[in-house]
């Protein structure tokens, strides 16, 4: 997961914040979706836009037939007078969580398919959001994860966590618990995803050759490399590859006023 930059009430679809303005009370997503599609469409297109067209959990490319909006805060949190449903600032762009992939399920779901698996079985509780890491709260200048190439699991950077054991005021659990916890949560080393990063992996030992073949250090080619992935806005499995690339990522993203 990667730092998504915080967004402000303004930048919201036009569509949108029309439909916002004349509809102060609504809370049914569902009458939303329904009685304002181009609205939907826009939250859409906008929200994947600003995330590089990838997942804001697991950082897959998600093609446009398959991406659906998740609420950080969730929705059904109809009790509190600010509408959580209708919050721009609330939303974020994933993935189907493997619902239609060829892994067994739920083993393999992740992200919010998983989330919702473990709150219908009775595992978590619906108001989970101060348990899991949110995008938008996510440090930009250093990696909270680290990344093992040979079984493709995340897991927390402990010595980074350490070093910001709170992201916001009012954070209940440590960021390093956090972390752990949101790896938990959201399923993000199920089979499917660790085998996806190992193909990054893959990625990486094969560029390494040719380049070899090209008589180029690794350095080299390695910085080569950073230049090549982290150009383009963004590259699937993002915190993989950063993980990957270790200072020759940090060194790019740096000089490239990164910001998430
Ligand atoms: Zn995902």
């Amino acid at each position: 997961m990667k730092k998504i930059p915080s967004k402000k009430m303004l930048t919201e679809p036009l569509s949108f914040r029309n439909y916002r303005l004349a509809n102060t009370s609504e809370r049914n997503w569902d009458s939303f979706r329904n009685s304002a599609p181009q609205a939907y469409n826009d939250l859409k297109r906008q929200l994947f836009q600003e995330q590089g067209e990838i997942c804001a959990y697991c950082e897959e490319h998600v093609p446009g037939n398959r991406r659906r909006i998740e609420h950080f805060h969730p929705k059904s949190d109809t009790a509190s007078s600010h509408n959580w449903t209708l919050d721009w600032c609330n939303m974020l762009g994933v993935c189907m969580g493997g619902e239609y992939e060829a892994y067994s399920r739920p083993a393999n779901l992740s992200c919010d398919s998983y989330k919702n698996h473990l709150i219908i079985t009775g595992q978590l509780s619906e108001q989970c959001d101060h348990d899991l890491l949110n995008p938008y709260n996510i440090v930009s200048s250093e990696n909270l994860f680290c990344f093992n190439p040979v079984t493709g699991e995340i897991t927390p950077n402990e010595a980074v966590c350490n070093g910001n054991p709170t992201l916001i005021s009012g954070q209940t659990k440590t960021t390093l618990d956090l972390v752990r916890d949101t790896i938990c949560f959201l399923n993000l080393n199920c089979a499917r995803l660790k085998d996806k990063r190992k193909k990054i992996h893959q990625e990486l030992q094969r560029w390494l050759r040719t380049q070899r073949q090209k008589h180029r250090s690794a350095s080299q080619a390695k910085r080569e490399l950073a230049k090549r992935w982290f150009s383009q806005r963004w590259p699937s499995f993002f915190t993989t590859r950063r993980c990957l690339l270790a200072n020759y990522a940090e060194e790019f993203l740096r000089n490239s006023n990164y910001n998430g």
